[in-house]
């Protein structure tokens, strides 16, 4: 049967994002027990599968009902006991919100707080192990809130170095399936995301991948997990029971959404990983080339080298705000998002340009877009020329 989604407006935010309609149509296959042959054989081959997004062989994915702030709580309940000194690498809102939940869970959190648009540098993190040890670093991959792409890889060289027993744990809900990331050769101990953003399927799943290191913490810890939907010791056996062909069954996994997982991890590998980083980042240089040169628009991330490849996030000129472009766009059936820092709020607004929005130029996506802000900031005046 084929099927295609009703016309609907085009969602350029930065996740949820377009879902393909093989994805939307296994997300509406029949009823099946979680303990049957053929769903133990889908959700192996997802497991499977999702390590190969996260180039890695040792990391054990967890797949579970949920959205990314489960994956928070999930690392601040299993990884994190009372006490445990944590550092956050804070670019934007998300880092703000993982700390908060960390200090639910008692931790004491530490901030390096980069200005906006900015990531802190190699020397502060350093300098910052040097004076505390920590039980883990955080570090946001793409900050959903500002567009600013960390660099995971660099955060753990350092830890590596300075502080070799200390975690790192990487926030990847708005970088998994869009952004370079290679949790064995980076040695990351946790890559979080959640279904919604890169992976290009309905919201419902938090997917995490743990690193042996990060297991053997949890499975030695003093004090008892004070979580038990969230408590990794209860999802382990599931997940190496799934993949061995053995159903194990803890709480119902969202049987419709893991197929429709497991047809769009079929899809993304189906290529080889790199050259879908590749793809999102062509699509992003073009779309913030677009920005630059055409617009005349400043973007929130202030070096490109700091610019993520998933999304954009844009200032508005001065005398333009949210209302004049946001209401345009949607006339136009273009969803695009609004400001989410609260430090700059109403003065930029955002663009998600992930999954197959980047990767299948022949849905057009990205044009239409660029057409229709190039006609409404025209429209608006010299309103975009005259701000330099
Ligand atoms: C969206 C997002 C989250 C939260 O994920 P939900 O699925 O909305 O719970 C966390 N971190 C980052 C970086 C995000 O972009």
């Amino acid at each position: 049967m084929t099927f295609h989604q009703v016309e609907h407006p085009l969602l350029v935010i930065p996740g949820p994002i377009e879902v393909s309609d093989d994805v939307l149509f296994a997300n509406a296959s029949p009823s099946q027990s979680h303990m049957s042959k053929s769903f133990t054989e889908t959700f192996g081959n997802t497991i499977r599968m999702f390590r190969q997004v996260l180039v890695t062989e040792r990391g054990q994915p967890i797949i579970t009902a949920g959205s990314g702030t489960l994956g928070w709580d999930m690392i601040a309940s299993n990884l994190t006991e009372p006490g445990d000194d944590v550092l956050v690498l804070n670019s934007g809102y998300f880092g703000q919100s993982f700390s908060d939940c960390l200090e639910a869970y008692g931790a004491k959190v530490t901030h390096l707080k980069a200005p906006i648009g900015q990531f802190p540098s190699r020397e502060q993190l350093a300098e910052a192990l040097k004076l505390k040890k920590y039980k883990m670093v955080t570090v946001t991959h793409v900050d959903t809130s500002t567009g600013v792409l960390s660099n995971p890889q660099m955060v753990s060289e350092v830890v590596r170095q300075v502080s070799p027993d200390t975690l790192v744990i990487v926030d990847g809900v708005c970088s998994v399936g869009s952004e370079e990331i290679r949790m064995d050769e980076w040695s990351l101990d946790v890559v979080m995301c959640a279904s919604q953003k890169g992976l290009g399927v309905p919201p419902g799943l938090c997917l995490v991948c743990v690193s042996e290191r990060a297991i053997h913490l949890v499975e030695t810890r003093k004090t008892k997990i004070s979580a038990y939907f969230a408590s990794w010791l209860n999802w382990l056996p599931v997940m190496r029971g799934y993949e061995q062909g053995k159903p194990v069954y803890f709480a119902t996994p969202p049987i419709q959404l893991i197929c429709a997982l497991y047809t769009s991890l079929k899809a993304i590998t189906s290529r080889p990983i790199e050259e879908r980083w590749s793809k999102h980042k062509e699509a992003s240089l073009d779309f913030k080339q677009f920005v630059t040169n055409e617009l005349g628009l400043k973007q929130v991330p202030n070096d490109p080298s700091v610019a993520a490849n998933s999304m954009t996030a844009i200032y508005f000129p001065d005398g333009v705000s949210a209302p004049d472009v946001i209401p345009k766009l949607f006339e136009h059936g273009i969803i695009v998002a609004g400001g989410l820092h609260k430090e700059i709020k109403d003065k930029y607004f955002r663009i998600g340009h992930m999954g197959i929005t980047a990767i299948d130029t022949t849905r057009h996506e990205l044009e239409k877009v660029k057409d229709t802000l190039r006609n409404i900031f025209t429209a608006i005046g010299h309103a975009a020329k005259t701000t330099d």
